[in-house]
């Protein structure tokens, strides 16, 4: 199959008959199916691919590092013969991954150092990230956490369920946990409602999320099963992890508005990838998608500094111009927010382009998409001024 790299993909389309013209409907719409006949080793992927010798061998390295997996949904929406393809680049492994950039670190975020019990990661005051699986659909080259996803690096997610469970019940300051990993969608619905259930009878709990991009490597899980279990746990949101326009399929569409349907709040999280979505027409295109399907682009992350990640890190400033090609250009709610996960566990730090260019305590100088300059007088605080404001401030 051949792809326009460059084209903006604003249709849905099907990802079926694609690379597997002989797979029948149903074995094909069956997650499990799916699941089995994953692409996992190099003379699969040549079967259906023409590999670089780049690609070639960053498949033979990532038996050592972070597996290769893709589900056939996936594989459908690659071009066969271009390796820049910005779906094969986000799970097709290069052997660019060999190479270290010396910011490069294996736990970019610092979540070992904010783990009080193993799984669960407490890096802000009234919410956790709890590491339930550390397996995946498939496999993405830039995985923050590939230190323990896939079981092919050098570290092993041992999670205590236990002991996180006991914790939550003690720390009465956290009222929202996500789930997440791998991929929580992973697990059996029964395997997961367990979790849920337990979660759920932690009184100061408000708020579950669930992190997963199932609903876009294997839109097939969602079955409406899945979704009648997940709408018991309300308020229950899942963010999504789509980064190009074509990833939205009719079937993600499909799965997405199952999700919508059963009253989940959706919302997507993005990583800036070169030759990926480095492009604000292609962003722009992602994020209307994304709104078709009821789901609002939440973030847009500059790419974390996890090693061998360099081939595929796009400059700061690409995702501040990106920001600024959609703000005021289209719907507000179609734009992401902009963040850097600081290094060593600082959490997210929204980065803006600049549309204050001074303020002091008279007026505040802003610009607005357009480039044109406004004035907006500041007003002065409450307690300096309580009865005349307006008025002292022109004094
Ligand atoms: S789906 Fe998420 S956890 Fe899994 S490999 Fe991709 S980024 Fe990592």
């Amino acid at each position: 199959m051949h792809f326009d790299r460059h084209s903006v993909d604003k249709d849905f389309i099907s990802s079926t008959p694609g690379y597997f013209p002989d797979v029948a409907a149903s074995w094909w719409n069956d997650h499990t199916w799916q699941l089995k006949n994953r692409i996992t080793s190099l003379s699969q992927l040549e079967k259906h691919l023409n590999l670089s010798s780049e690609e070639r061998n960053g498949v033979l390295l990532s038996g050592t590092k972070l597996a290769m997996a893709i589900t056939p949904h996936f594989l459908n929406l690659m071009d066969r013969d271009d390796p820049e393809c910005p779906i094969r680049r986000q799970v097709v492994p290069r052997i660019e991954e060999a190479l270290e950039g010396e910011d490069e670190m294996s736990d970019p975020c610092g979540e070992d150092a904010h783990m009080p019990v193993p799984g669960l990661v407490h890096r802000y005051p009234d919410r956790v990230l709890f590491l339930v699986t550390s397996r995946c659909a498939a496999y993405c080259r830039y995985c923050t956490r590939s230190r323990v996803v896939s079981g092919a690096g050098d570290q092993e997610l041992d999670t205590d369920f236990e002991a996180a469970y006991q914790y939550l019940e003690e720390h009465t300051e956290i009222r929202d946990v996500l789930l997440s990993g791998g991929d929580p969608l992973l697990f059996s619905d029964d395997k997961l409602e367990r979790i849920l259930k337990r979660l759920r009878s932690i009184k100061h709990i408000e708020f579950l999320r669930i992190g997963s991009r199932i609903p876009i490597f294997l839109p097939q899980r969602i079955t409406p099963s899945l979704c009648e279990m997940l709408k018991k746990y309300h308020p229950l949101f899942i963010s999504v992890h789509a980064n190009h326009p074509r990833e939205l399929t009719l079937e993600v569409k499909e799965a997405l508005e199952r999700l919508a349907d059963h009253g989940i709040p959706l919302g997507n999280q993005s990583v800036l990838l070169r030759g990926v979505n480095d492009d604000t027409k292609i962003m722009k295109a992602l994020v209307h998608k994304l709104l078709m399907c009821r789901v609002k682009p939440y973030y847009l992350y500059q790419l974390d500094l996890i090693r061998g990640s360099q081939h595929l890190r796009a400059p700061v400033a690409k995702g501040i111009e990106i920001i600024e090609g959609l703000r005021g250009h289209t719907t507000g709610y179609g734009i992401p927010q902009f963040v850097i996960d600081a290094p060593g566990g600082g959490g997210k730090v929204p980065i803006n382009p600049n549309y204050v260019l001074q303020h002091n305590d008279k007026r505040v100088v802003i610009r607005n998409y357009e480039g044109e300059v406004f004035e907006y007088p500041e007003t002065p605080l409450l307690k300096d001024s309580p009865l005349e404001p307006a008025a002292k401030f022109e004094a």
